[in-house]
């Protein structure tokens, strides 16, 4: 039997790649929910939901999932620290994959960046850098794949979220040890890259992963709905789905 999704941001362009490719993945989308739809209503009929829409639209479906106990898949990005906040603790009693990014390339991204970022950690003498690149019609920067790997390197040297330098101009002066460059371009169609970059002296270490089709995330995505359905309540990443932990 397919597992039935209440998908919030259905006219959407993930929402609209998730679609196409349910059926291949063992999944129907029984509730197809965008801005104008009543979500409450179609809550029971579903067995998951997954949403990608909007930031300021997750924390409402959240309260949705947690009162009716349905797991819950976030894909949606841009939500602040204390919003991201509100929505984890609210949805401690169901299990939850949230993912900034759900491609398997990009959660082998992050995995490979951990691994560099420990070994080029504070001591040494590379300096890390993330960039990424999005199409023009992208409303939030950085994306949350490109946050995710700042935390990475953050975690792995300690640093604090004002050691992040989101790009440069003026006169910012010479670059402090601390430092961890964030920059975000934006135009055309670009479905998304992400490089992290360790420059040291005399030699450049550059970790890229370019999607070049959003059905990537779309696949990322019902697998983890998938998934999701069978384990207790808890929050997941989908380095959990893929089995790529960091050991
Ligand atoms: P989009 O603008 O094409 O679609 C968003 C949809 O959400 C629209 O149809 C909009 O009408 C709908 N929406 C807005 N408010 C809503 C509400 N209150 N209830 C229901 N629907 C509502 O954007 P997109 O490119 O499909 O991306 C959606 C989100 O997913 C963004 O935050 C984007 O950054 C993120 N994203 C995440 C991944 C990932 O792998 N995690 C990949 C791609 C995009």
């Amino acid at each position: 039997m397919k597992n039935k999704i209440l998908l919030c941001g259905s006219k959407g362009r993930m929402g609209q790649a998730i679609s196409k490719i349910a059926s291949f993945h063992d999944c129907e989308i029984s509730a197809p929910i965008d801005q104008e739809d009543n979500a409450a209503e179609k809550i029971n009929d579903c067995d998951v939901i997954i949403d990608f829409s909007l930031a300021d639209a997750t924390f409402s479906m959240a309260e949705l999932a947690a009162n009716s106990g349905k797991p819950m898949v976030i894909g949606t990005t841009g939500h602040d620290k204390y919003l991201k906040q509100k929505i984890i603790d609210i949805l401690a009693p169901i299990p939850v994959v949230w993912a900034g990014n759900f491609s398997t390339g990009v959660n082998l991204l992050f995995f490979l960046t951990q691994q560099a970022a420990r070994i080029l950690d504070a001591s040494s003498d590379y300096d890390p850098e993330v960039l990424e690149m999005h199409h023009r019609l992208k409303k939030d920067a950085p994306s949350g794949t490109a946050d995710r790997l700042l935390q990475i390197i953050k975690d792995s040297r300690s640093s604090d979220d004002e050691d992040v330098i989101h790009g440069r101009s003026g006169i910012p002066g010479e670059r402090k040890k601390k430092e961890i460059g964030s920059h975000a371009i934006r135009g055309g169609d670009i479905v998304g890259e992400h490089t992290v970059m360790f420059a040291g002296t005399g030699e450049r270490i550059e970790l890229t992963h370019r999607a070049t089709d959003r059905v990537i995330f779309a696949a990322g995505a019902l697998k983890a709905a998938n998934w999701v359905i069978q384990q207790p309540a808890g929050l997941y990443s989908m380095q959990d789905v893929l089995g790529l932990k960091d050991k």
